[in-house]
């Protein structure tokens, strides 16, 4: 009954803060019908119309991308950035679709795109539909155009202010809807909570990590080309967690250069003097992690996310990684294991051999203290292997669950092609989607 009332409570908390991003994005439509200047012609108003619903969509992605704890604590943490990148296209196609109907409805419009000679509110908007275009572009297809992520952060940043800056200076140069009063506090309203929402993560979220720092005590190598960072706070108490989540690490850097990246704590949520990360060498930033010496200091923005044992009550769990995916399994075990709960937990870890198997000695000691079921899936296994062989398919899952799992609640972190595998197996086995939680290590 609590499970119930729980999943309920967080379905309507997701409900109630989606209502009030919609109402935000369809306000200035509404407004649009109900306080007007006088009507002009039908396609001129609809392009305007377009163009309103495109910004405030626009002026909303802020949000999201804010770390605000309530947001970040109500729905996934991937699950936010996806939509943050998909209605980013679509306030796009909105913004683009303004200019292209007033152009078809009347093709001397198109003299307002000459930079040289339009009036300065002309030149506003087609310098942030540039930007705009710019930052489309470069975020779909990063990695195509070897862009790196710093940069490119960078960039995204410096052009997504820009081209809603110059949107503002549009519309209220033209001036013939935000002349009416309540469009004009509507607009200014947004623009506040906006321009709010980037001092607040990239001023006063900063600010707050400078007066809290920590540093790495302990730098640990691990197997599968992966470290152990043991960081302490330094001249404060620290922060409480739950085991699964996140926090963004910014190490040796100043928290305003925005160098930071995410990672989970693989620490027990019941010890809290050090706070552990293990991280995968996979690049640029995560290669020199064994750089590091002790006393280096760091900067910690956290915890966050949904993704967490604590946040979904059950009578056992499901336990689905891949590689470095199994980082918030360990948070959860080891936490498990100093609580003394024995609740039955069946982890299912898949890796590409066995020397790339992280934690493989602690989860053999876990095993003692939990009621874990361990089910290594190899995809290239080594002489004399027993276990499971290749990927973790519907039939791995249905080998290894009891039947009282149908349930329990599954958490499954790992790369990008494993998770919608890995759902569709559960799916296939009869777990309903509701008791299906999952991170995928990648935002952007
Ligand atoms: C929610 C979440 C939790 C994670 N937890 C862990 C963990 O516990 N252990 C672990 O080893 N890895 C974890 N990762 C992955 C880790 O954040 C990336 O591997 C790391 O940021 C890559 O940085 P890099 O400079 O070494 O790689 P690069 O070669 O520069 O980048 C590789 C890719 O990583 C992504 N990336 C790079 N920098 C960032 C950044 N600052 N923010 C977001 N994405 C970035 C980009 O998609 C990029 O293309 C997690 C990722 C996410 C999204």
């Amino acid at each position: 009954m609590k499970r119930k009332d729980e999943r309920t409570r967080h379905q309507l908390l997701s409900a109630f803060w989606i209502s009030v991003l919609l109402i935000l994005i369809l306000a200035p439509l509404a407004l649009f019908f109900i306080d007007r200047p006088p009507a002009r012609e039908f396609w001129r108003e609809f392009s305007v119309a377009l163009g309103f619903v495109g910004l405030s969509l626009m002026g909303l992605q802020f949000i999201p991308t804010s770390r605000l704890p309530f947001m970040l604590n109500t729905f996934p943490v991937d699950t936010l950035y996806l939509i943050h990148h998909w209605s980013s296209i679509l306030s796009f196609g909105f913004i683009l679709a303004h200019p292209v109907v007033l152009v078809l409805n009347n093709p001397n419009v198109l003299r307002l795109f000459n930079l040289f000679t339009a009036p300065w509110r002309a030149r506003a908007a087609v310098v942030s539909l540039l930007a705009l275009i710019v930052l489309v572009v470069i975020s779909v297809w990063r990695k195509e155009l070897f862009i790196k992520y710093e940069p490119w952060h960078w960039f995204h940043i410096l052009l997504s202010v820009a081209a809603a800056g110059l949107a503002y200076w549009h519309i209220f140069g033209v001036g013939y809807h935000t002349g009416i009063l309540s469009q004009r506090v509507l607009w200014i309203s947004y623009g506040v909570v906006w321009g709010g929402m980037v001092i607040y993560v990239r001023l006063i979220h900063p600010l707050i990590q400078l007066a809290n720092p920590y540093e790495i005590v302990e730098v640990t190598e691990m197997l599968n080309d992966s470290w152990t960072l043991d960081i302490a706070p330094k001249g404060h108490e620290g922060f409480r967690f739950k085991p699964g989540q996140i926090a963004w690490l910014t190490i040796n850097r100043s928290p305003f250069l925005i160098r930071e990246h995410p990672f989970s704590l693989a620490s027990s949520a019941e010890r809290l003097d050090t706070y552990k990360f293990t991280i995968k060498n996979l690049g640029d930033f995560t290669s020199k992690i064994d750089e590091f010496k002790p006393g280096t200091k760091v900067y910690i923005d956290g915890p966050y996310g949904t993704f967490n044992l604590d946040r979904y009550p059950a009578p056992g769990y499901i336990f689905i990684a891949g590689g470095i995916g199994s980082v918030p399994m360990i948070s959860m075990l080891r936490t498990m294991a100093d609580r003394g709960d024995q609740r039955p937990v069946v982890f299912f870890y898949g890796n590409r051999n066995w020397d790339e198997v992280a934690f493989r000695d602690e989860l053999a000691k876990l095993k003692d203290q939990l009621n874990l079921t361990l089910v290594h899936v190899l995809e290239k296994a080594p002489e004399g292997w027993e276990g499971e062989v290749g990927l973790i398919t519907p039939e791995v899952l249905h080998r290894h669950l009891p039947e009282e799992s149908a349930e329990w609640i599954s958490f499954i972190c790992g790369p990008d092609p494993m998770i919608p595998f890995v759902k569709q197996g559960l799916e296939e086995i009869g777990v309903s989607q509701g008791q299906i939680h999952s991170e995928l290590y990648k935002m952007a």
